[in-house]
């Protein structure tokens, strides 16, 4: 390369320490990036790019405005880049030679701390991992925005590593250099996180007070690893950064990355939107403290019998004192996020009206509190118990801080009268001068006899008095000394107006000065509030999320689930929380699930699109519902504490995955099978259904058999292998239960309904014909399968289970033909014993009776339903 500038050699040593970040270098009022980072940017944000130079040697180069550099630097760390800020450190007036410039910061994903990639109502999770042996790890993570720093160790494997890291949804994860390169792939590939690298991991500054009390080596070595990444991009000191906390993943339900997506707890499949997930169901939070708060809770559901039960409970007041509900939430709107307020106070970019809300925000919480407090309840007198509320911190501001500061912090206009002598006196002689100045000019208009005569104020100009031209004849020679000429009128200066703007101007500067540093001392003051602030955002954010549950409950009809912790499953017309609401109201049929000793293992059968993956879900939701202690959608349930949740999605059925292999459907599994236990829920869908049949029959038969022989966990299996439902006579623990459907004019009626016992067909024609298949074609796949039935009836005869004769088994078509309704018990003990014969049609409007839940159904309607159904039967 040809002989730099030495202004390009200044650029390129820079560059050369920030390889990983678009480098903005700044040139006068715009940052420039040059080379690849110039066509690389020039893409990003589709920018002009440039060239400096002439020739063969010019450079490539682009720039953004330093004013809206902002915009620019967000879709660049949105995309997951780095951006390295490179400022001019001295007054370019002043410099010999180039200007110094140093890099002041760096932006990265995740620590920037404001602008459109941070979301108000979720934490911005920065990661960090050390590796110690193949099973050893360190795990640490930070919000920077909010300061709250937690660690843990995992001695199992880097696999394990990666889902604990997954449920922090983290954009950045730190690592050491020398972390194996198998090991950083599973992290971008799965997490999809920028990574970056850090390698001193030593104690340096004021870390001692974030992590001395680790007892861990390893924990306090990765978090340090952490912050010394986090110091040597923010190039400052963060007062806001809270005591490590130390967790034990177990001391949670532990939800695989798999399950999590799976399960859709914070965000769908497809879309990764909100909208569609559980937490979208249960998030009536006031704040967004509380919102970043459940989502925590959703990813982090708890196994400790207590801590279910003191949530529970105050969900419990919260739904029975409907009137301190409502006023609790009209107060939790009155509180803005302390959280991160205290963490912009830490990194020095809070203005006057961020202290305003702050100043709103304590006078807030007493009130709240008091109400809380009025509940009752021991959970909140627990979480009340020995608050700080900041009083001295609330009179400051109150004392201090105009109610409508401006956004600028050095233009005035900040501190209120009364609170600093000095400032008085200045704003004294400011409006002083002030008024001399009116009286001047009304005296001078009353001298000149010129009515319109003014005295103004210009900043370049400073004051002067100003006669139209059409008026200069009736101004006395000498009077004023002339200043400035406009197209219309004469600007004058006089000298006792001179001494006057003297006083004013000195005041005024004097004033803005002071008020600033004023405003410095105020913001310094806050910093020692940061910890107690940062408490009360922990109490203020818990007591949300719990009205929300409250008030999710009372709109959904949900009940309090009854916590047995090694006990049985017992859901009494159970619904699922998303499903429900985003059908049509009523629609929804509500199931019973029953699982216990005896009843370990339900191997799920029933034509397609019947309801099976949505029943298999419905249990997993419910389960981590009343883990965090929310109400749960059914009738009464009573439910274990299950220590893991697994769902796995047989590949053919995970259409969202897309690139889905077997192989990974095989891995999935085996990650399931090897860490469940006996107090784990398993949940496999249609397992196997991505090899050819009697392979895929044959792996899920024995995964059926190895959970049922060796692990025991609580497992449902949905399968389209009906040869499978034989299995019911060897495994004793395992129950054949099936989504029921019916024939109705030939076709296929799905209920929705689960009830014990085997179907034995898919129904897949009648799918097809759903699907307006020729006409011609579906009446052939029925002749075949007729055939077939026929044909494999013989060779089965006998071996068929006798008590399941269900309308699936029938090989007619007629809808003419009576039928035995497939549950006998469904009809109650009088029916049962008269085995009565019904019709399709009869057996549909029973189900469909069922399956109306009388909570979401007004009388109105229920007299319509009654008449319509009362017609069919006619
Ligand atoms: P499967 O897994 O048996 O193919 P799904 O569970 O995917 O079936 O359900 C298919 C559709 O049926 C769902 O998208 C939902 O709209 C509807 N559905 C499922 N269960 C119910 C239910 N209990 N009540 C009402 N509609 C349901
Ligand atoms: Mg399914």
């Amino acid at each position: 390369m040809a002989k730099q500038t030495p202004m390009m050699e200044q650029y390129l040593r820079i560059k050369a320490e920030h390889e990983d970040a678009f480098l903005f270098f700044r040139l006068g009022d715009f940052y420039e990036l040059f080379f690849d980072d110039a066509q690389k940017a020039a893409k990003e944000l589709e920018i002009t790019l440039t060239k400096r130079g002439k020739g063969d040697e010019a450079i490539p180069m682009c720039g953004v405005p330093y004013h809206s550099s902002e915009q620019y630097i967000t879709q660049l760390i949105e995309k997951g880049y780095k951006v390295a800020i490179c400022e001019q450190t001295e007054d370019p007036q002043q410099a010999k030679g180039v200007v110094k410039r140093e890099v002041v910061q760096i932006i990265t994903p995740g620590t920037v701390m404001e602008g459109k990639a941070i979301s108000d109502r979720e934490n911005n999770y920065l990661l960090s991992i050390t590796d110690f042996s193949e099973t050893e790890y360190g795990l640490a993570a930070i919000d920077m925005t909010t300061g709250q720093l937690l660690t843990t160790i995992i001695t199992t494997s880097f696999e394990d590593v990666s889902h604990e890291a997954a449920s922090f949804r983290p954009k950045e994860i730190v690592v050491p250099s020398f972390l194996g390169e198998e090991k950083q792939k599973l992290l971008t590939s799965r997490l999809g996180v920028t990574i970056s690298y850090e390698d001193n991991c030593e104690q340096i500054e004021s870390m001692g007070e974030y992590v001395n009390h680790l007892e861990d080596y390893r924990t306090k070595m990765t978090c340090q690893r952490l912050l010394t990444y986090i110091y040597r991009t923010t190039k400052r000191a963060l007062d806001h950064i809270q005591q490590a906390t130390y967790y034990l993943p177990n001391e949670y339900m532990t939800i695989d990355s798999y399950s999590k997506r799976n399960l859709e707890l914070v965000e769908t499949i497809r879309e990764k939107k909100k909208q569609g997930s559980l937490l979208w169901v249960l998030d009536k939070t006031a704040t967004a403290m509380g919102a970043r708060a459940l989502k925590q809770w959703v990813e982090r559901p708890l196994i400790r019998k207590e801590h279910i039960a003191e949530r529970l409970s105050l969900v419990d007041s919260f739904i029975e004192h409907y009137f301190e509900r409502e006023a609790v939430r009209e107060h939790l709107i009155g509180v803005y996020d302390l959280e991160r307020l205290s963490g912009k106070v830490a990194f020095g970019n809070v203005n006057a009206r961020d202290l305003i809300q702050l100043k709103r925000s304590l006078e807030e919480v007493p009130r709240l509190f008091d109400i809380v407090q009025s509940l009752r309840n021991d959970f909140a007198n627990k979480l009340l118990q020995q608050t700080d509320h900041c009083e001295q911190l609330k009179e400051l501001l109150q004392k201090s801080i105009h109610e409508d500061p401006p956004v600028s912090i050095t233009e005035g206009n900040i501190i209120k009268d009364g609170y600093n002598a000095d400032l008085d006196e200045y704003r004294h002689a400011m409006r002083n001068g002030k008024s001399w100045i009116a009286s001047m000019e009304k005296k001078e208009r009353e001298e000149t006899g010129i009515k319109s005569l003014k005295v103004g104020f210009n900043k370049v100009f400073g004051y002067y008095i100003e006669v139209t031209k059409a008026n200069l004849h009736l101004l006395p020679e000498g009077r004023y000394e002339r200043k400035q000429t406009l197209t219309n009128a004469e600007r004058y200066i006089s000298e006792e107006l001179k001494e006057k703007e003297a006083l004013i101007l000195e005041a005024e500067e004097n004033s803005e000065k002071l008020e600033y540093e004023l405003f410095m001392e105020v913001r310094e003051n806050v910093k020692e509030y940061i910890r107690p602030l940062q408490e009360l955002a922990n109490i203020v954010s818990t007591i949300d999320v719990l009205q929300s549950f409250a008030v999710v409950a009372e709109q959904n009809h949900y009940v309090k689930p009854i916590i047995t912790p090694e006990g049985d499953v017992d859901i009494k017309e159970g619904r699922h929380p998303v499903v429900e609401k985003v059908i049509d109201s009523g629609e929804y049929v509500s199931n019973n699930l029953t699982l216990n000793r005896e009843r370990e293992l339900l191997l799920i059968t029933g034509p397609n699109m019947a309801g099976k993956s949505t029943y298999m879900r419905q249990l997993a939701l419910i389960s981590i519902m009343a883990q965090i202690g929310s109400y749960v959608p059914a009738d009464e349930a009573t439910l274990p504490i299950f220590d893991q949740i697994f769902t796995r999605i047989g590949a053919a059925d995970d259409l969202a995955q897309g690139q889905s292999t077997f192989m990974v459907e095989m891995l999935e599994t085996k990650h399931a099978v090897s860490k469940a236990t006996k107090n784990s829920l398993i949940l496999l869908d249609e397992i196997g259904r991505g090899t050819s049949t009697y392979d895929g029959m044959a792996l899920a038969q024995s995964i059926i058999e190895y959970i049922h022989n060796e692990i025991g966990a609580k497992t449902l299996f949905s399968t389209h292998y009906h040869e499978l439902t034989t299995l019911e006579q060897h495994c004793e623990r395992l129950k054949n239960v099936h989504v029921s459907a019916i024939e109705e004019d030939g076709k296929v009626v799905f209920l929705h309904k689960v009830v014990d016992g085997s179907a034995d067909r898919s129904y897949g024609i009648y799918v097809a014909e759903l699907a307006e298949l020729p006409e011609k074609l579906i009446t052939r796949a029925k002749e075949i399968l007729y055939d077939f039935e026929n044909g494999q009836a013989q060779l089965q005869q006998g071996t068929e289970n006798e008590k399941a004769i269900s309308v699936e088994q029938k090989p007619s078509y007629s809808t003419n033909e009576q039928l035995t309704l497939f549950e006998e018990d469904n009809l109650g003990s009088e029916a049962t014993n008269k085995k009565e014969a019904i019709t399709n049609q009869e057996a549909a409007i029973i189900q469909e009776l069922k399956g109306v839940n009388l909570l979401h159904v007004s009388p109105i309607k229920a007299i319509e339903l009654l008449d319509q159904l009362q017609r069919k039967l006619k």
